[in-house]
């Protein structure tokens, strides 16, 4: 069993290099154009980071470029919140059911009675929870959040300003949604305040290394194994991992959870947070968990990495790694 499981590790950095050409020449989906500056993403790059629980570091494509975190930072203000508030404090302004909808969709208000935005992962729900989080005004807001990635990992993190003015004088959709959520007693802040640290979340600047460690720490329910600290509460790392399952790829999570079937949150900057859980059903290098970050900024109509997907999807049926 040992060697087999060596053999593997030593095979998966070449394995990752392979797929990341192979996908590379499919070129298919388009960058984000409704945020400008998102536009001018290079659509061919394609990456990927793997991390497992001993620390070991898998790595391809083109790894040192950064881009926004986009809606991914949504699983993290939901976990801010939550440890500041407590879980049920969340879920009465929030609930947990996917919509089917698109992530900026402002439909449900007129249609159905809504007491509260139906989960974290869409921008309704995340906008509610931008307004819970502990602060005064959006800088302290924002804050929370970074300081919770700098405990995951380790460094402090920064905004890129081209990308959060460029989101902030084209945020017509989600002005319109913060102003809906105010209407409706829906926001616990005021509404510019809550736009402005929303968009500053999006506009965090990051890498797939950073999405690779976040999504370690998530497979491990909240414990870095690598620097032996529990970080988040193991049970808002579970509710987080189940909202990136139900809710977490847009309106495909349905089919992203058939298809491929692991927690995953992505953003429309092409970035993908995948967190793969231990396994005992199959003996591989990844059986152990571990985290793994994609980006490739051509998204398809949903919202989703094209070719980050196809990658993920590759990977898991190789190592079996599907929850279900
Ligand atoms: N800042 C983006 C928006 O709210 C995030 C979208 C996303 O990545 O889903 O429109």
């Amino acid at each position: 069993m040992e060697t087999y499981q060596l053999a593997q590790e030593s095979q998966l950095n070449d394995l990752l290099h392979v797929k990341i050409h192979q996908y590379k020449q499919q070129n298919d989906g388009e960058c984000a154009s409704y945020i400008p500056e998102l536009k001018k993403a290079d659509p061919s790059h394609l990456s990927i980071s793997l991390l497992l629980p001993d620390g070991t570091h898998y790595t391809a494509g083109d790894h040192t470029v950064s881009f926004t975190i986009q809606s991914i930072s949504k699983v993290l203000s939901f976990i801010t919140a939550c440890m500041h508030h407590g879980i049920e404090s969340v879920l009465n302004w929030v609930d947990v059911e996917p919509t089917g909808d698109s992530f900026n969709s402002i439909l449900r208000f007129e249609l159905t009675n809504q007491k509260k935005p139906y989960n974290p992962m869409i921008n309704a729900g995340a906008l509610t929870v931008a307004s819970l989080l502990p602060g005064t005004n959006d800088n302290e807001k924002l804050m929370n959040v970074t300081n919770l990635l700098y405990n995951l990992l380790g460094k402090e993190v920064c905004i890129n300003e081209k990308v959060f003015m460029s989101e902030w004088e084209t945020a017509y959709r989600n002005r319109a949604l913060v102003n809906l959520l105010a209407e409706n007693d829906l926001l616990a802040g005021g509404v510019d305040e809550t736009l402005l640290t929303y968009i500053k979340l999006c506009s965090i600047e990051t890498s797939v290394h950073d999405l690779a460690k976040i999504g370690l720490i998530l497979s491990m329910d909240g414990y870095d194994p690598i620097e032996q600290k529990q970080l988040i509460p193991v049970k808002i790392a579970r509710l987080s991992k189940v909202l990136m399952f139900t809710c977490g790829m847009y309106n495909s999570s349905g089919k992203f959870a058939a298809s491929v079937g692991i927690p995953a949150k992505s953003g429309v900057s092409g970035g993908i947070l995948a967190s793969i859980p231990p396994s005992t059903r199959n003996l591989n290098v990844l059986s152990q968990g571990c985290g793994i970050g994609v980006y490739g900024p051509a998204i398809d109509r949903y919202g989703n990495s094209v070719m980050g997907v196809r990658i993920l999807q590759d990977l898991v049926e190789q190592f079996h790694l599907n929850i279900f």
